[in-house]
Formats: structure tokens, C-alpha cells, sequence
């Protein structure tokens, strides 16, 4: 009987008929026999089943070092649009406290034609509204001063029935009421002075009385008057009625001595008859007389101008 090895080795070669070239490596290191090895490393077989090789350590597998898992980046959180702001509404400005502008001063017409008066009313600012211009203010039913002009130089008339008149215009006045007691016709005031409020009442008076027609003829609207100059006087006879109440002052000793010199003392009659009222806008009026100066006032007797017509070629 055969030895176990001695059977292995013909099962070896037994195989080895059958499969051909092919010997596996498994054997040679499993077998003892050193002869084995040279012999079986001639055609090593291909098949690894059959491979065991014991003494193969495993190399050991590198433990991956894991990659580090990229911190995400944190995507970027988009920053918000700045949300518009909202427009301010803008709040209407509130309107400016319009002062009234005072009527717009017509450009004189330097040599132009007179304006007419009859059924003309306008509130046109005078060019020559200064205190200092005085003698050359022209206010008629067109033109007008400020309503707050007031001159500041007003003085008592010093004359019966009081008044008011600028001081600039008093000795004239006193030399003139001298001058005409002196030849039997003595003055007295009727009215001098007239502020704008009181202008307003006596026009008003006499829109009352008459009517507004007849007293537009007769009375100066608000601002148009000579008597807010301060240079006006209407004037009557010492101790008589208002001048007004005759059928005319000028037939009266103190009316017709007025007639015939207040120019000599700077003093016109505004409202003559027989220009009245289609020159000078107003009834005749042979009480109204107004202080111009001495100068002017025999100027205006020499040129047969009324005082509106003279007035208007020095504007
Ligand atoms: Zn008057």
C-alpha cells in the first residue's frame, strides 16, 4: 500500500494530464516537497480559485483619510434690495400770504393827452406819491395815493373851524387869512385835512345823501382826495354855512376876494367853474382851494390851466 503523499502526488500528476499546462501554486507551497515548486512554476495556471496563499499578508488598506467634506460655503444670502423709500409726499407748500400790492402807478405820459375823467374811476397809484413831491401829487378820479398816506408834518389850520394842514403850507395860509379879514372877508375852515377813513365816510356821506352818481361828482373816492394831501381846504365865510349851501361861495365877500388872490399865496382853486366837470372831474367847487406854493401857484394862474391840467405836464 501507497503513503498519503505518495497518493497525493500521483492525484497531482493525474490532474495534470487532464488540465494541460496548468498547475497551481497552491499546491507546490502546500506540498512539502521542495521538487514541487520547480516543477509547478513552469506554467503557473491562471486561475486564482485556486490560489491560497496563507503568508499574503493584506496590505492593509489605507484607511482613506476621508476628504474633508468642503464646508459648504454658505451660499451668500442675498441682501435684501434696500427696500425704496417711499417718496415723501411732499406736502403743498402753503401759499404765500399775498400782501396787496398798491395799484400799479400808471407810466406818465409826459405831453400825452389829459385822461379823460368823465365816468372814469380807476385806483391807479399817483407817479409822484412822496411827502417831498407834494407839489406835483396829481389824484384825481384815475390816480390815487396809498390809503395809508398821512403826511407827517400835519399842524393845526390856526384859522376858525380847525383843521388840519401840513406845516409847509401855514404861514401862506396864515398870511392869506390876514390878508383877507384885512379887506372885510374873513375865512373860516370848513374842512382841511381828511384822512383815508375819513374820506371813506365822507364819500359814503354822500352816496347817503344823493346818490352814488352825483356823488362820485362831488365827492373824491377813498385815496383820490387833495384833502388826504394835507394841502386842501374847503373854505367858507366866518360865521357862514357850509360853503356848499350857497348857490355859489364866490358871489360872497370871503368867496370872491378868494377868487381873485389865493393864487398870490400859493393857493388854486382845484374845480373852476366852466372846467368842471369835464376837465377837472368834479362840480365846480369854489370853496376847495390847494396849497401849491407860491411859485407854482402863479404859474398855474398864468397858464388859464387848471390845477388837474397843470398837474399832468409835470408828471
Ligand atoms: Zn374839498
Amino acid at each position: 500500500m501507497r503513503t498519503p503523499i505518495s497518493r497525493l502526488i500521483l492525484v497531482l500528476l493525474a490532474l495534470t494530464l487532464v488540465s494541460g499546462a496548468c498547475t497551481s501554486t497552491s499546491v507546490a507551497v502546500s506540498s512539502p516537497d521542495p521538487t514541487a515548486v520547480a516543477r509547478d512554476s513552469a506554467t503557473p495556471c491562471p486561475s486564482a480559485s485556486l490560489t491560497a496563499t496563507p503568508t499574503a499578508t493584506p496590505t492593509a488598506v489605507p484607511t482613506a483619510v476621508p476628504t474633508p467634506i468642503p464646508t459648504a460655503t454658505p451660499t451668500p444670502v442675498p441682501t435684501t434690495a434696500p427696500t425704496a423709500k417711499p417718496a415723501p409726499v411732499k406736502t403743498p407748500a402753503p401759499a404765500p400770504v399775498v400782501t396787496p400790492a398798491p395799484p400799479v402807478p400808471a407810466p406818465p405820459i409826459a405831453g400825452g393827452a389829459l385822461p379823460k375823467c368823465q365816468g372814469v374811476y380807476e385806483d391807479v397809484l399817483t407817479a409822484h406819491y412822496a411827502y417831498s413831491d407834494w407839489q406835483t401829487t396829481l389824484v384825481d378820479t384815475i390816480y390815487m395815493v396809498p390809503s395809508s398816506y398821512a403826511p407827517p408834518d400835519l399842524t393845526s389850520t390856526g384859522l376858525p373851524g380847525g383843521g388840519s394842514i401840513r406845516s409847509l403850507a401855514k404861514a401862506d395860509l396864515t398870511s392869506m387869512a390876514n390878508a383877507a379879514a384885512a379887506a372885510g372877508a374873513p375865512l373860516q375852515v370848513a374842512s382841511a385835512y381828511r384822512s383815508y377813513a375819513t374820506q371813506v365816510s365822507t364819500f359814503n356821506y354822500w352816496v347817503n345823501l344823493s346818490g352814488r352818481a352825483a356823488a362820485l361828482l362831488a365827492s373824491a373816492r377813498p385815496g383820490h382826495s387833495e384833502h388826504q394831501l394835507g394841502l386842501a381846504i374847503d373854505f367858507t365865510s366866518r360865521g357862514g354855512a357850509a360853503p356848499w349851501t350857497y348857490a355859489d361861495w364866490a358871489t360872497t365877500a370871503a368867496g370872491g376876494w378868494m377868487a381873485a388872490h389865493a393864487w398870490e399865496y400859493g393857493w388854486v382853486i382845484s374845480y373852476p367853474k366852466g372846467k368842471s366837470p369835464s376837465v377837472t372831474c368834479y362840480i365846480y367847487e369854489p370853496w376847495h382851494y390847494r396849497y401849491v406854493g407860491r411859485d407854482e401857484a402863479a404859474a398855474i394862474h398864468a397858464s388859464g390851466l387848471t390845477t388837474r391840467e397843470y398837474l399832468w405836464s409835470q408828471q
